[in-house]
């Protein structure tokens, strides 16, 4: 047997960041200011984001180069290993080879640290000390903790009031890097006094927490926002992690047939497929499989429209042309919190309109299933969102037995669920339930979709 972990050197990590926006037939549709409906322009979006990432926003460079003090940091938990899972290959009795990409071993357990040192990094070179942003269940407002503290910069968290009650240990991990964090709908703001002042009880959403954030970065000089997913710097960064795995296979002298990642905003899927879908589209891989994995109870993509829709639920982002289930679609409160998004990054929706991926969705009691097998036969215990990959992963090796088709399936280990473990018990206690398909709560909320196009 081969070696089951293939290691880079830290010499041997990518340099440059690849911009799938060069290669693509054509460019996503431009994100419009709520106000005008015209496109948003770079005055637009710099009161809430530093220059260089509105430059890389709307880029159309093949590479972005990662600049030296950020490629040190990367050394911090990058190159990840890219792992074969031969013990799993062996209890599915699959002829298929499987591998994964492990981005758990980061410090804040997940693909996030990716795109939250770049963030800060960018925004401290221009001079912003202090940074604000939304957390749903935790990931990214720990990704984001960890970040700012290397830089010495302040960091204020909005966490839905919900997930701070049922993870007091993601915001342990906040406080201990140093960040502020509050419960949102806060009294820290007026749109949260304003939430509070209706329903005192209001137990928050992530519309609701991303308008706080907003709020506090424009009334407070120094400050930016930042976000974890969805816009197209944020993939960009991410996209280490597909280069990292091509220089892998190139080690072993392998090739995916198929590719797969879960997808709350898309950005870890990107990470991992846009530097796959590169060969793609250039001919050198063209029968390659990709597939986005989504929760049945959230499915923008297999369910939802392609229309322009706003981000947050307040209406305060720019519109975006999106695969989206309405801005005031209310996820059913399944376990994968960071797969409870109503809309799609613009360029993940862009290469499932172009054919280039495929999109599927799972129900979570089968996703729970598929992690709990893993973690007993690989040993790594999977973020709920990352069980989406998994059963994905293991049904596309069942389909290979049927066949004995001999693929090589790749999917990327999001994250850890370390912090994820009341969701487990619950599991194993038989307390989570399926939710069916929400088309009454979407047909709801496309209601109130600005028609526009
Ligand atoms: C946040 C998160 C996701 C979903 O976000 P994407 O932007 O779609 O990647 C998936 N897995 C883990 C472990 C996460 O923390």
């Amino acid at each position: 047997m081969n070696d089951a972990k293939i290691y880079l050197s830290e010499s041997e990590m990518p340099q440059q960041w690849y911009n799938i926006q060069a290669d693509l037939p054509e460019l996503p549709a431009p994100a419009l200011n709520p106000a005008t409906n015209k496109p948003a322009g770079p005055d637009d979006l710099a009161a809430i984001f530093p220059m260089e990432l509105i430059k890389q926003e709307v880029s159309t460079e093949r590479y972005i180069p990662i600049p030296d003090d950020l490629l040190e940091i990367y050394k911090l938990w990058r190159p990840t290993p890219l792992v074969r899972a031969y013990r799993l290959e062996e209890f599915l009795e699959t002829p298929a080879r499987i591998y994964f990409k492990n981005e758990s071993v980061s410090p804040a357990g997940s693909h996030k640290p990716n795109t939250a040192v770049a963030q800060a990094y960018f925004n401290m070179k221009e001079g912003n000390h202090r940074l604000a942003t939304e957390t749903g269940a935790g990931q990214w407002g720990s990704a984001l903790s960890f970040a700012t503290r290397l830089f010495d910069m302040e960091c204020t968290v909005y966490m839905v009031k919900v997930s701070f009650r049922q993870k007091p240990f993601r915001k342990s991990l906040i406080h201990l890097w140093g960040a502020e964090i509050y419960a949102s709908p806060s009294e820290n703001t007026a749109f949260g006094r304003k939430v509070l002042a209706k329903d005192p009880n209001s137990l928050g959403s992530l519309g609701i927490a991303i308008s706080e954030a907003i709020e506090d970065t424009v009334t407070h000089p120094g400050t930016k926002y930042s976000l974890g997913s969805v816009l197209n710097h944020v993939l960009l960064h991410q996209t280490i992690i597909g280069q990292e795995v091509k220089k892998q296979f190139e080690i072993i002298g392998d090739y995916p047939d198929t590719v797969i990642g879960c997808v709350g905003g898309g950005s870890n899927f990107s990470g991992l497929a846009f530097p796959f879908l590169q060969d793609k589209i250039s001919g050198k891989k063209k029968d390659l499989q990709v597939l986005a994995i989504e929760p049945a109870s959230s499915p923008s993509m297999t369910k939802g429209y392609y229309r322009y829709d706003y981000g947050d639920s307040a209406g305060m982002t720019p519109l975006m042309k999106m695969h989206t289930l309405g801005h005031n679609f209310m996820p059913p409160g399944i376990h994968a919190g960071g797969l409870r998004y109503h809309g799609m990054a613009p360029l993940v929706s862009l290469v499932y309109k172009l054919g280039l991926i495929e999109a599927r969705s799972y129900h979570q009691l089968d996703t729970f299933k598929a992690g709990i097998d893993f973690a007993r036969i690989q040993g790594i215990v999977p973020a709920p969102e990352t069980d989406h990959a998994i059963l994905a992963a293991i049904d596309e090796a069942l389909k290979c037995k049927k066949t004995g088709e001999e693929k090589a399936i790749l999917f990327n280990f999001s994250g850890h669920g370390h912090f994820d473990m009341t969701a487990y018990d619950d599991y194993l206690a038989g307390k989570l339930e399926n939710y069916a398909y929400p088309k009454k709560l979407i047909e709801e909320a496309m209601k109130d979709v600005p028609q526009i196009d």
